[in-house]
């Protein structure tokens, strides 16, 4: 692109050297041409160059679409104007002049000629589309003497002053900043004098005199300056007010929230205006060529008869349905299907339409790719592949991640939202969105929602001693914590809305209210979580159910022919693991036994009472206890798994993890175990630790433990005999946790070898499984060779791998976290690109992955190799693992369809390069 100002074009606008002549700022389109169209031939390429309204605007100029004359100032010049202090250079300058002179030519009038005025209208158009985010401003050209000769030449002064109060109204408010209340006043003002009830309703006196009044209110607030007459001025003006408003806190804000990191500035399009509010045969509407809600290929939108574009998008008078437009215009509705026709085959997509009909005569404002809801995201690309407009590929390359996740979660409704009080935003760790009653411990949300009350477990953090309490309720809200926290681990795993990290929130020390500076909720009163952007709200909010069309399927069946990369879940439940398989998950990654001995105060009992054991003896016992809950789960996952590879981790986290908190907890393990209460809290206090998560945790346990190996692995291999013997498929695969060493693992591969092979020969069953472990350590990984000297599998821990290599908590982190990973002018540091407890950091993590399984594979050829920490359901980290030569990736059952989807996306890229490389 050579004469484009694109690539770099910060040091060589700034230059005054000739080369800075060369540089093209601005665009034109119009008599049927746009510029730009050979030099950036892509529709990417153009929208960056030209900003997506710009892009749109060129390409339906050139289809020989009805699109009014205009130009484009092209995005670096937004830097550019930043850069010079928020000034318009020259240059630029220089270029608008010589194109507003084409414009005029094209039109054959002049901006502000008194006589016959060519009036124009200044937008904003960034390379994605952020609506309503920035600024326009219409009819601008308009002045004391150029509204007297519109009015004399259209033979319409209603029209004429119509146009010029509300191009005061819009630079004063855009370009001026001055505030919107007190116009609207005015405007008010006049109707009720009037005792009319809309604007078409003012005749020409009043509206000229609401120009006097604006005009009025302008100098006064202006410091006595006169609204600018010259139409230059107010061109310039305009123009500055777009490139500002790309730094307006609305847009810097939406910025953040839809995550758009890699954009440097809007467009601006400077365009003859064409007028919807001539009158009856006038008018203006939005359309999109496909349902923007449920996806039908039917043409959608809204018009308004006698009217300006912003009338219809500010909602100030109630549209008409796009379908009646057919009896008011025919002519006019006939030609916009055949250009809703044209465009869709051309941008092989559902477009978003803007149009104005001056009196009977089409014209063509805007043209871009439309928002749509999750539902009509998949039946638009299903549909388009079925027109053959689109390749099964470049349908499923069309999809993100979050469109998926926007599938199954129930929604906050953004209007409702809207209008209710915000308490405080945490981290939004699971999206989607739930209310009910706040509930302070894991056992009134599970007495609560017993009595079939809605709550939402509220909690400084959560344990696994509160997973019954977080199934229980219907959304998770913590202090602290971040994204990989176990409350949002595990919330996620249920697909339950999760604000983590919400440190505004203050708990009472009695855990019967929370405050918010001096706003109080109480136990009992009721709050909305909403996961996707981490806002907590106070009361109930109403909540979209979420639907999975057709078409979500239909893809997801294309992505699993397209992969070859495998997906399991991780999955601790028969619930979660059937739940799984219905997602499309082909076997279990990570079944985390220890969440098992919390459903039920029998087994958190037993488990207790393992803990405190003094003796080996008295160990075996409590987990004699245990052993039949096991196998029992151990059966019932098989079976929902049926035949597919079933992968369960030993116990992991660190014991004091499972032991009472309080004196009802150190009772009841009195009486169980005869101990005496002082004996037990001292046994507790021997084994709390200081750095838990470097401490006795993972397959440390069992070196030091053998008989939990022994009960765990009992457990495991007599399941899967009992369904064997049923007639049932199983392929269990035993992992062992937190491996630092080949001694450490050989020792416990050798006794669960021993024992498996022991129960299996007794029961004279064939039943065949694996032995591996989980890399999880950096020394692991390092050691990766020696390790699968004994391992017959590996599975990536992500989450503790990178805690460890960063040598950052992932329980804690969230706490700074969020300042690496803002940009620096969202307020961050920007050292992290993303959250690496989110995406995987495949800079360093990934390094150790990369060697961990090419050093394992050099031992031990075609060594199956998995992911399952949080990353395996991420989808930057899903292509990773795929280019890293892994087997499979596991995650949470809600994620397991992203997981196919980035898994066919890395497929597709591949094919792509292997052509292009032949080529
Ligand atoms: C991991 O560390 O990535 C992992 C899956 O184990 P856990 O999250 O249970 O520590
Ligand atoms: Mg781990």
């Amino acid at each position: 692109m050579p004469k484009l100002l694109s690539k770099a074009p910060a040091k060589k606008a700034a230059s005054k050297s000739s080369s800075a002549k060369a540089i093209k700022r601005v665009f034109f389109f119009g008599n049927g041409k746009a510029e730009g169209m050979a030099s950036a031939p892509t529709e990417k390429d153009r929208k960056l160059i030209l900003g997506g309204k710009g892009a749109g605007l060129a390409d339906m100029t050139s289809a020989g679409l009805p699109v009014p004359p205009g130009f484009t100032i092209s995005v670096p010049c937004c830097e550019e104007y930043y850069r010079d202090g928020r000034k318009i250079s020259d240059a630029v300058k220089k270029e608008v002049i010589e194109n507003l002179a084409k414009v005029e030519k094209a039109m054959g009038k002049k901006l502000g000629d008194p006589n016959d005025p060519l009036l124009v209208s200044v937008r904003s158009g960034a390379a994605r589309s952020m609506p309503g985010m920035m600024e326009t401003i219409l009819n601008l050209g308009l002045n004391d003497k150029s509204v007297e000769g519109l009015a004399a030449r259209t033979g319409n002064p209603r029209f004429a002053y119509d146009a010029y109060r509300r191009f005061i109204q819009m630079y004063s408010t855009t370009a001026m900043g001055l505030s919107k209340e007190p116009m609207e006043h005015l405007l008010s003002g006049i109707k009720n004098k009037l005792g009319v009830k809309t604007d078409p309703e003012i005749p020409a006196d009043s509206l000229k005199e609401l120009c006097q009044q604006f005009k009025k209110f302008y100098s006064e607030n202006m410091k006595g300056q006169e609204f600018p007459q010259n139409p230059l001025d107010q061109l310039w003006g305009a123009i500055g007010a777009v490139f500002g408003s790309w730094e307006a806190d609305k847009a810097v804000t939406y910025r953040r929230v839809e995550k758009i990191s890699d954009l440097t500035g809007t467009g601006v399009n400077v365009q003859t205006m064409v007028f919807g509010n001539k009158g009856d045969n006038s008018g203006t509407g939005v359309c999109f060529t496909r349902d923007p809600n449920s996806g039908a290929n039917e043409f959608y939108g809204d018009y308004l008869i006698n009217a300006q574009g912003e009338d219809v998008v500010a909602g100030i008078r109630t549209p008409l349905k796009l379908a009646t437009l057919n009896d008011k215009m025919p002519k006019v509705y006939k030609q916009l299907m055949a250009v809703r026709k044209q465009l869709e085959t051309h941008y092989k997509d559902m477009q978003d339409l803007e149009f104005t009909v001056e009196e009977e005569k089409l014209y063509m404002l805007q043209c871009r790719s439309g928002k749509r809801s999750p539902v009509a995201i998949f039946k638009i690309a299903v549909d388009l592949v079925k027109e053959k407009l689109l390749t099964k590929e470049q349908a499923i390359d069309r999809i993100n991640p979050e469109d998926i996740e926007r599938l199954f979660y129930p929604q906050l409704d953004a209007k409702t939202a809207a209008g209710a009080t915000k308490l405080a935003t945490g981290i939004n760790a699971v999206p989607g969105a739930a209310c009910g009653k706040v509930a302070f411990t894991a056992a009134t949300a599970e007495a609560e929602a017993a009595k079939g009350e809605k709550v939402i477990l509220v909690r400084k953090e959560t344990s696994p001693e509160d997973v019954g309490g977080m199934h229980a309720a219907q959304g998770i809200l913590t202090v602290t914590g971040g994204k990989t926290s176990h409350a949002a681990v595990v919330a996620r795993g249920w697909g339950k809305c999760c604000i983590v990290g919400c440190e505004a929130l203050d708990i009472a020390s009695d855990n019967l209210s929370f405050k918010v500076g001096d706003k109080v909720v109480k136990a009992g009163d009721s709050i909305t979580l909403d996961g996707n952007t981490g806002d907590v709200y106070v009361g109930s909010l109403p909540l979209k159910a979420p639907e999975q069309p057709e078409a979500f399927y239909t893809l997801m069946k294309w992505c699993d022919e397209l992969r070859t990369l495998k997906v399991r879940t991780n999955a601790d439940t028969p619930y979660d693991a059937v739940n799984a398989v219905k997602m499309g998950a082909e076997g279990i990654g990570l079944c985390r036994t220890e969440h098992m001995f919390f459903d039920t105060e029998e087994r958190r009992l037993a488990i207790q009472e393992m803990i405190v054991a003094e003796s080996v003896e008295k160990r075996k016992e409590a987990l004699a206890k245990l052993l039949p809950f096991q196998r029992q789960d151990f059966v019932g996952i098989f079976k929902a798994m049926d035949g597919k590879p079933v992968t369960i981790r030993l116990i992991d986290p660190p014991l004091h993890e499972f032991t009472p908190k309080d004196d009802a907890g150190f009772q009841k393990l009195s009486q169980i175990t005869g101990l005496s209460i002082e004996h037990i809290k001292h046994r507790c206090e021997q084994l709390h630790e200081s750095n838990p998560m470097l401490g006795h945790r993972g397959c440390r346990l069992c070196i030091t433990y053998p008989e939990i190996l022994d009960m765990q692995v009992t457990a495991i291999i007599e399941g899967a005999i009992e369904v064997a013997k049923a007639g049932g498929k199983v392929f269990p695969e035993i992992m062992i946790p937190l491996t630092i060493d080949r001694k450490e693992l050989e020792i416990q591969v050798i006794q669960t070898k021993a024992l498996a092979d022991k129960l299996i020969k007794a029961a004279g069953s064939k039943v065949k499984y694996m032995v591996g472990t989980m890399i999880e350590i950096p020394r692991a990984a390092l050691l990766a060779d020696k390790i699968a000297e004994v391992a017959e599998f590996f599975s990536f821990g992500t989450n503790d791998l990178t805690q460890m290599t960063l040598g950052l908590s992932r329980d804690d982190a969230g706490r700074f976290l969020p300042v690496y990973v803002a940009s620096e002018k969202d307020g961050g540091k920007g050292i992290f690109k993303a959250d690496p407890f989110q995406s995987l950091d495949q800079e360093g993590v990934g390094m150790l992955v990369k060697m961990g399984i090419q050093k394992g594979r050099s031992t031990r050829p075609g060594l199956k190799v998995g992911i399952c920490g949080e990353h395996g359901g991420e989808s930057a980290s899903v292509k990773f693992c795929h280019a890293a030569g892994m087997n499979y990736v596991s995650c949470s059952p809600y994620r397991v369809p992203i997981a196919r989807l980035a898994a066919a996306q890395a497929a597709i890229a591949d094919k792509a390069a292997a052509k292009a490389k032949k080529k």
